[in-house]
């Protein structure tokens, strides 16, 4: 007798909806992967986040064309740079983004493990986690799916990044993995965008200001992050996020 088939849960339905639109559209021009999202595979229930960095102009551009009222998370670390900050302000106004949710740490949680704001250098993970990794479940948990800038070139830990990928039971979309900072830089200077002026002093990789440093050449994009630790993504790409939307958003 056959054994009676297991319902799949809801991050096996996830992953199992990436790997088919991975399979079937994957190779899309990112425009094309955006349209798709916005209109069909998640019309209605799609966000972006973005972190206004050094190449968040591409991404905020394409997405004004396809619908610049899509919601556009940004997660107010109070610990940005001034220069982030002012490029975040200027870009909704050159693209016209109608729905941009600033996203900032719990108060409480702050006053009780970051009282004076020194916890990034004691512990990056703590200090990740309670301004970033749990104002990002709380940003992305009432969509089903979100837009993000990475790319595979940005490092190492990201050269087989897929376009569609799992986030427990919800699906990240990477419409620029493929692309290279030559395709990148292209796109910035046929539609004439704005830089972040951080770029220009070799940031090529921005986040807080505690945990940025320049780049030196050749090296990659993001090893100004977190420079001279193991650590290399803040959390809010890694399974610390698979599990506060596990826990909390459903
Ligand atoms: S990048 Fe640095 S300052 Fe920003 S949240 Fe992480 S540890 Fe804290």
């Amino acid at each position: 007798m056959l054994a009676k088939q297991r319902p799949l849960d809801q991050a096996e339905e996830a992953a199992t909806e990436a790997a088919a639109l991975e399979a079937s559209q994957g190779y899309l021009e990112p425009i094309e992967i955006i349209e798709r999202a916005a209109a069909h595979d998640f019309a209605g229930a799609l966000a972006a986040v973005s972190s206004f960095g050094a190449d968040s102009a591409v991404l905020l551009h394409m997405i004004s064309k396809v619908d610049p009222s899509l919601p556009v998370a940004f997660l107010d670390t109070g610990k940005h740079f001034g220069e982030t900050l002012d490029y975040r302000d200027a870009l909704v106004a050159d693209f016209a983004l109608r729905d941009i949710r600033i996203i900032s740490p719990e108060e409480n949680a702050l006053a009780r493990v970051d009282p004076d704001g020194t916890l990034h250098a004691r512990d990056t993970n703590a200090c990740c986690d309670v301004r970033k990794v749990e104002p990002m479940a709380r940003a992305v948990a009432p969509f089903r799916a979100w837009l993000t800038g990475r790319k595979r070139f940005q490092a190492a830990t990201r050269k087989n990044l897929a376009v569609y990928e799992p986030v427990g039971p919800r699906i990240r979309i990477n419409p620029l993995a493929r692309w290279t900072t030559a395709d990148l830089a292209e796109y910035m200077r046929r539609h004439a965008l704005r830089q972040n002026p951080l770029v220009a002093y070799g940031y090529l990789s921005i986040g807080c200001f505690p945990c940025t440093q320049p780049v030196k050449p050749g090296e990659d994009a993001r090893s100004g992050r977190w420079a001279g630790q193991a650590k290399t993504e803040c959390g809010i790409h890694l399974s610390g996020l698979e599990q506060s939307l596990t826990d909390a958003s459903l």
